[in-house]
């Protein structure tokens, strides 16, 4: 089993060399010309070790074949697809890639972005004996030295890399699935804030919501930052720059606080009935607070933005739960 991941290894760094590399040919050009319009050095192209898989369907193929790989390691690399009657496909054609490190900058998996409007816009490896997407953070074989007070969490691979770019080190994605346990437990290693900077779109919302109790429940503060009105951090970044940026992470705002706010939406607070409905969902997630004077701080912020009493809205609570 050892074997074979080393083997995994050395061919995902063998690949991530050869899409390198295509850059400097002939047939990369208009890879290198997208990644420029997107306004990414060549530092920061060389910092990722981003690359251009050839259109021809089988190039990987072939040259992972000329260097010596068998079709049995080639099978379990998810670099490549065999069908029923053993035709061969590159699982990654005419995309930009990504190459994904794990902690020590050994190259695990990839994403492809299509260079246009095409669908899908993002593949990603499958799992394979060394890639678990649950297990791996893109960016944080950087973040992890970047010596920052906390992490930026961001949904992609071009968010992660407009703000290293911007000197902003500490950002890691999720590599395009929910966020998990193992994954904040990862975080926690290195730091213990965290701040969310997902988009600012409904999907952004909801993972940002979704991810919010699993970043607590490592044991980390978590924080949101308003990406608006900017769809993600790379469209913010390249808008405003990265001094207006950091403004909007010295700002970032208590989770708690946002979840709040999301939850207002989902109600007419015009409507008494719909409002009551709004406190009483407050009041369950405020049992959360354990401390006496954390639970309160909560419970005046609330109870002062939406204009019910303190004491209501403490009532409230307790009846859910434990009184403090
Ligand atoms: P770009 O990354 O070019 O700026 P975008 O900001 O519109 O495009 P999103 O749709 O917000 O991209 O996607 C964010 C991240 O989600 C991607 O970096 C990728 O990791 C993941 N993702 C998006 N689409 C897919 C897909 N079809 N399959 C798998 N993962 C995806
Ligand atoms: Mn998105
Ligand atoms: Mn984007
Ligand atoms: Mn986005």
């Amino acid at each position: 089993q050892a074997g074979i991941k080393a083997r995994l290894l050395e061919i995902n760094k063998e690949a991530a060399k050869y899409y390198y590399f295509q850059l400097k040919s002939a047939r990369g050009q208009a890879a290198v010309d997208y990644l420029t319009k997107r306004q990414l050095s060549e530092e920061t192209i060389k910092k990722f070790g981003l690359g251009y898989s050839n259109q021809t369907g089988d190039d990987i193929y072939r040259y992972l074949k000329h260097i010596g790989y068998e079709d049995d390691i080639l099978r379990e690399s998810g670099l490549i697809s065999f069908d029923e009657r053993h035709k061969v496909y590159d699982k990654f054609w005419n995309r930009v890639m990504f190459p994904i490190m794990d902690t020590n900058n050994r190259v695990i998996g990839f994403g492809g972005r299509v260079m246009g409007d095409g669908l899908p816009k993002y593949l990603n490896s499958p799992e394979t004996k060394l890639f678990d997407k649950s297990r791996n953070l893109y960016g944080l074989n950087f973040a992890r030295t970047s010596r920052k007070p906390n992490f930026l969490i961001c949904e992609g691979y071009m968010d992660v890399i407009a703000l290293h770019q911007a000197g902003f080190t500490n950002a890691v994605a999720s590599l395009g699935t929910a966020f998990t346990g193992l994954q904040a437990n990862l975080i926690k290693r290195y730091t213990t804030e965290v701040l969310l900077t997902y988009d600012s779109d409904e999907a952004g919302t909801k993972a940002a919501l979704r991810a919010i109790p699993i970043l607590k429940e490592a044991g980390l503060t978590v924080k949101v930052i308003n990406m608006k009105p900017y769809k993600d951090p790379d469209e913010f970044i390249k808008a405003l720059g990265a001094e207006e940026f950091q403004k909007r992470i010295d700002g970032a705002r208590n989770s708690f606080l946002f979840e709040v706010e999301v939850m207002e939406n989902d109600y007419d607070m015009n409507d008494p009935e719909q409002k009551t409905k709004f406190f009483n969902e407050i009041a369950k997630k405020m049992l959360q607070f354990t401390e006496e004077i954390e639970r309160n701080i909560y419970i005046e912020a609330v109870s002062k933005k939406y204009e019910t009493g303190f004491e209501n809205l403490r009532k409230l609570v307790n009846s859910y739960g434990a009184r403090l």
